[in-house]
């Protein structure tokens, strides 16, 4: 199966079904091909509405959820964003499709390596990688305009918060691992932070430090 013109109107009905209206996120979704971010077996449901097993037993979001994310963000062109959780690379892809830069992390070196090659290919050279915890943010970076989180925490991290700059907003699941979570929406403001709940998510847990592959 290959993004052709039919799978491309299937895949934006599907996500326009789901809530994803954003013209500008669908668009950018558009050019991106998610085939090129799953492995083996999979690659034949990359078009599908669901998330999808890549190694160090992680997931690639489903991508409506990847839609609706992107799209409370709310990304200009002039944003420099900060993804925390790469992957596989899909989520960063679209970021940079919207972004004037994207800078990515994830604790598992073998995902960031894997990502960086799709990148190189695609000529996506708006986007910086590395492996670290997330959780720390970048400071030599910040602050940013934009922050996703692709893992869920039990509460926003702290240097986080920090780092995104005032008038910023900062997407991510919040709760424990395996019960609810819920996708939140954080601005930040001259005297502090602004809280919204957008809707119930799952994502794999945050966790601290690095991975072993
Ligand atoms: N955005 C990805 C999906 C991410 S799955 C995509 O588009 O494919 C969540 C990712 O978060 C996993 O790869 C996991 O390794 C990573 N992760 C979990 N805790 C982390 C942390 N503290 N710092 C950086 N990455 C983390």
């Amino acid at each position: 199966m290959t993004f052709d013109a039919a799978t491309k109107m299937q895949f934006l009905y599907a996500l326009r079904s789901k809530g994803v209206t954003d013209a500008r996120v669908l668009t950018a979704m558009e050019k991106v091909d998610r085939a090129l971010f799953v492995r083996g077996i999979f690659a034949d449901r990359a078009y599908e509405d669901m998330p999808l097993p890549i190694t160090c037993g992680q997931t690639i979001s489903q991508p409506s959820v990847v839609g609706l994310m992107t799209q409370a963000l709310q990304v200009s062109d002039r944003d420099k964003v900060l993804e925390v959780g790469t992957g596989s690379g899909y989520q960063a892809a679209i970021l940079s499709k919207l972004a004037r830069r994207v800078y990515t992390v994830d604790r598992y070196r073998s995902l960031v390596t894997a990502a960086r090659a799709i990148f190189e290919r695609q000529d996506m050279t708006n986007i910086t990688t590395f492996t670290a915890d997330g959780s720390y943010g970048f400071s030599e970076q910040a602050p940013f305009d934009r922050i996703l989180l692709t893992a869920a925490a039990e509460d926003p991290p702290g240097p986080l918060l920090a780092q995104l700059r005032v008038g910023g907003i900062m997407v991510l699941p919040v709760g424990q691992s395996d019960t609810v979570q819920s996708l939140i929406r954080v601005t930040r403001h001259e005297n502090g932070y602004d809280y919204d709940e957008l809707r119930a998510v799952r994502f794999v847990p945050l966790l601290e430090g690095l991975g072993q592959e």
